[in-house]
């Protein structure tokens, strides 16, 4: 119901941002074109001037987020059958996240439906503390393919495939672990060189930079709070977009 409520002023909210005027006529005014007294005329001249119509009609929404289901069709690319998971438990997370752009916007991700909550909560702190994100696709986007997704610097979770360089499967193929910004966020390799051209200014630790994830940062605290070990940590390679469940 709470999410019910806050998406609702998402969309109230949007639409004051278009320039629609949000004054609705007070119930019982009658008529709202008679000026009986000079108050109400005054009051009729207030609510016609925009600049004075709404207090605060810039004001980000409120965090907001919902969980789903998802179909077979809706992860094309990303499940198929010999997956470790069946896609009927995995779900789809739509909520809010801060943008590059210094805005809000709307990202999908789709986990185990084990690990929803610890996701809302992680990314309720992310976007109140306006932490950027520089978007939020389904890997499906990129037909599944994880190196185009990276590229694009897109945020992603769940993808049925092997863990990098290994047979074993990744635990993106659990639904439990989510790459973040991963071209502020490298996979470095031991030697220190990264698969990404874009990426190679952002192959040190610590450094500086929008979206960029360091070491013992409030952003490795969020997920280690709910139980999610970062890549960063890693000995040898670094994989600093990475967040999984227990690790791994
Ligand atoms: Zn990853």
């Amino acid at each position: 119901m709470k999410r019910a409520a806050a998406m609702a002023f998402v969309v109230l909210a949007s639409v004051s941002c278009a320039g629609k005027p949000v004054a609705s006529p007070a119930p019982g005014n009658a008529s709202p074109r008679s000026h009986e007294t000079p108050e109400s005329s005054a009051s009729a001249q207030a609510t016609a001037e925009p600049s004075t119509a709404s207090p605060s009609p810039t004001a980000p929404p409120e965090f907001s987020s919902k969980v789903s289901r998802v179909s077979r069709d809706q992860l094309p690319y990303s499940w198929r059958p010999g997956c470790p998971v069946p896609y009927q438990d995995l779900r789809l997370v739509t909520l809010t996240y801060w943008g590059f752009d210094d805005k809000p916007h709307t990202g999908e991700l789709v986990v185990r439906k084990t690990v929803t909550d610890d996701i809302e909560t992680v990314f309720k702190k992310l976007y109140d503390w306006r932490w950027p994100i520089k978007q939020m696709k389904l890997v499906d986007a990129y037909k599944g393919d994880d190196y185009d997704s990276i590229d694009v610097d897109n945020t992603s979770a769940f993808n049925c495939r092997p863990a990098t360089g290994s047979s074993n499967w990744s635990n993106h193929a659990y639904g439990e672990a989510i790459d973040i910004n991963p071209r502020e966020n490298p996979y470095v390799t031991a030697n220190g060189g990264t698969a990404h051209q874009n990426a190679k200014k952002f192959t040190k630790r610590p450094t500086d930079g929008k979206g960029v994830i360091n070491p013992g940062d409030r952003v490795v605290r969020a997920f280690a709070q709910v139980g999610w070990e970062w890549g960063g940590y890693w000995s040898g390679t670094k994989d600093y977009q990475h967040f999984s469940k227990g690790g791994g």
